[in-house]
């Protein structure tokens, strides 16, 4: 099946396996993946290491405010797959740690780092053929974006995804503690005053709680066939 050059919008909360999604989506298709949720961990991850979020968690705004326009994160394609780059060092398994989740919504509700991920989001998707996850790309960012899709999926069945990812990883959580931070996340990225995560009116919802990838794959040609008037 042949698609148009468009821009796919994928929105949702924490763990509801918006970026597998799109990454099987990316693959099928053809198009270019791009993880929003990654450059807001890189920066996470930079202000952690540059000592920008004290112990109580507070963070330095006006340090990461001179320094966040010279912050080269960008994605690079490694083998068929999308990784994280800060520089020359790839961050992809630094920015998926607890202690990164934990810091990364108070960071990515401040409005210049926002628009420092909204202008990097732009300049990479230009030309569309472009699928991209986030909490906001089909409200904010990419409000024109032709197709957008809003995933949900019940709360204890996303920790248990999120906690066995980590574990798979070689990473020692509590359940409960994973739990915490996905609803603190789902309750920050939800209620902060800037660009806060919502359903665009426009987006097609998919609750996966009960669907297997192979199952989003057949929802989604579906949904492309029926929009775009394409005959497979
Ligand atoms: O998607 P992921 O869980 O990796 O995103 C990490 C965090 O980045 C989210 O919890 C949210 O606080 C923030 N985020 C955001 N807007 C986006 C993507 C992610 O605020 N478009």
């Amino acid at each position: 099946m042949i698609i148009p050059d468009i821009i796919i919008a994928v929105d949702g909360f924490s763990s509801t396996g918006k970026s597998t999604f799109a990454k099987m989506v990316a693959k099928e298709f053809s198009f270019l993946y791009l993880d929003s949720g990654a450059m807001y961990r890189g920066v996470t991850l930079y202000a952690l290491e540059n000592g920008m979020i004290d112990s109580e968690g507070k963070i330095d705004e006006k340090s990461l405010k001179a320094c966040i326009d010279s912050l080269d994160l960008h994605f690079r394609n490694i083998d068929g797959a999308t990784k994280t780059f800060l520089g020359d060092r790839c961050i992809e398994g630094e920015i998926r740690t607890l202690a990164v989740s934990s810091h990364v919504s108070p960071v990515s509700a401040i409005p210049f780092v926002r628009n420092y991920v909204d202008d990097r989001l732009h300049r990479f998707s230009e030309g569309g053929r472009v699928i991209m996850d986030g909490r906001d790309i089909g409200t904010t960012v990419f409000p024109d974006a032709e197709l957008k899709i809003f995933m949900t999926a019940d709360t204890q069945v996303r920790a248990q995804r999120r906690y066995d990812e980590m574990v798979a990883k070689g990473e020692t959580p509590s359940f409960e503690d994973v739990l915490k931070n996905l609803q603190e996340r789902d309750y920050i990225d939800s209620h902060r005053e800037v660009s806060p995560l919502s359903r665009a009116e426009d987006a097609y919802v998919m609750d996966n709680t009960e669907m297997t990838m192979h199952e989003e794959l057949v929802w989604i040609t579906g949904l492309i066939q029926g929009k775009f008037g394409i005959l497979e």
